[in-house]
């Protein structure tokens, strides 16, 4: 077995996280870092970009062959630090006590480090199937980036006999996470001075009718419930987490908004917030609001959706990913991540990387170093197994 020296990932994981790939900003940079070090190979770097060409996602492949390859998929986007009280430069690599400290060394430029680090082993082990790299932007804003990626691939006609998205998973293989979409709702009112309220219409008040019905539907929503007992909740769950409107108690609001979430086991149903809430939004408040006065109306628009994913405990990513770490664990997840897209696409996918979800999107951020050399040794074990279906 060749190993990968832990000491090559770390040098990577510093120059990743010394971009700050926040996901309002773009990553072009790191992108260009990456397609150059592949580059000092031999190897071309795709760039798949968004519209405004500010951000992008690099796809590259090692080996050739037309057998199906693996594919190694990661995030390059990371959650903001905003707010958060580190303690160190969260976009300075720092290592003490076993750690690796920086924002996003866990989630998710540790595994991205790990595969970049195994590529000299890659390129000399003479692979019988190809090894790609499918690294996106926007996956911290619901997924959003991956897609145009995953259709290149498509239509490229690539062939993948297993998709590992390297998610914080503490190196086990993860078959199955929820779904998740969320809503913006808008209301506009018509101000007033609050002692002729009852000629306004109080964005705020129309807003809370609709959160009203939306109590009754997640209590409708338990109708969904399916049966693996992986799941803590095992129906679809809504949250309305963030809410805002209305600028003092003596004037009738005239704006109101909030953010609704609904999340879903796989197997559930993905489009019943979908499919019911432009109706609530337009009895409960559009309306009986607009009938009050012709300028107010409500609305509804969906800012994120990715899908449940679910993998067979047997399919090839799954087989693949047991067989590498020797974790033959079968776990469900609350988080998501974009393997449900690549499944949902016909790839067989896995979650298995390294690192604990719990240090995710967190202040101070880190990775144990052991779990970058666990990631290492699994970049090194694919690199074997991989030149063994040649020699086999
Ligand atoms: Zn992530």
């Amino acid at each position: 077995m060749v190993y990968t020296d832990t000491r090559k990932t770390l040098e990577i994981l510093e120059a990743l996280v010394a971009f700050d790939t926040t996901s309002y900003r773009s990553n072009l940079d790191l992108i260009d870092y990456i397609s150059g070090y592949l580059a000092e190979f031999g190897i071309s770097s795709h760039r798949i970009f968004n519209e405004e060409k500010s951000k992008a996602n690099l796809l590259a492949t090692i080996g050739s062959g037309d057998r199906g390859g693996i594919l190694l998929s990661g995030h390059t986007d990371v959650v903001p630090v905003t707010g958060q009280d580190w303690v160190t430069d969260p976009f300075k690599l720092s290592i003490a006590e076993g750690r690796a400290y920086g924002r996003g060394t866990c989630d998710m430029k540790g595994f991205i480090a790990c595969a970049l680090a195994a590529v000299p082993d890659m390129c000399r082990a003479n692979l019988a199937v190809p090894i790609h790299f499918a690294f996106s932007y926007d996956e911290e804003i619901g997924c959003a980036g991956v897609g145009s990626m995953i259709n290149l691939m498509k239509s490229n006609g690539l062939n993948i006999e297993a998709c590992i998205i390297g998610e914080p998973s503490s190196m086990k293989p993860v078959t199955a996470h929820t779904g998740k979409s969320v809503f913006k709702c808008q209301f506009y009112g018509t101000p007033m001075h609050s002692s002729l309220a009852p000629e306004g219409v109080n964005a705020i008040a129309f807003a809370g009718d609709v959160i009203h019905h939306l109590n009754s539907l997640e209590q409708a929503a338990k109708s969904f419930t399916i049966t693996d007992e992986r799941f803590k909740h095992p129906h679809p769950t809504l949250n309305i987490g963030k809410i805002s409107g209305g600028k003092a108690v003596n004037i009738v609001a005239e704006y109101c908004e909030f953010d609704v979430e609904y999340r879903y086991p796989p197997g559930s149903e993905a489009d019943y917030l979908l499919n019911q809430l432009p109706e609530i939004i337009r009895t409960a408040a559009h309306e009986p609001m607009n009938a009050k006065s012709p300028s107010a109306s409500a609305s509804c628009q969906q800012t994120v959706a990715y899908p449940a994913f679910k993998s067979d405990f047997n399919s090839p990513a799954s087989l693949f990913a047991r067989r590498l770490t020797g974790s033959n664990t079968d776990i469900a997840v609350n988080y998501g991540t974009e393997a449900g897209l690549f499944q949902q696409s016909g790839y067989s996918s896995v979650v298995c990387g390294p690192g604990s979800i719990e240090q995710a999107h967190q202040p101070n951020e880190f990775i144990d170093l052991s779990e970058l050399s666990k990631c290492d040794a699994f970049m090194s074990a694919l690199i074997a197994e991989l030149s063994l279906v040649e020699v086999g």
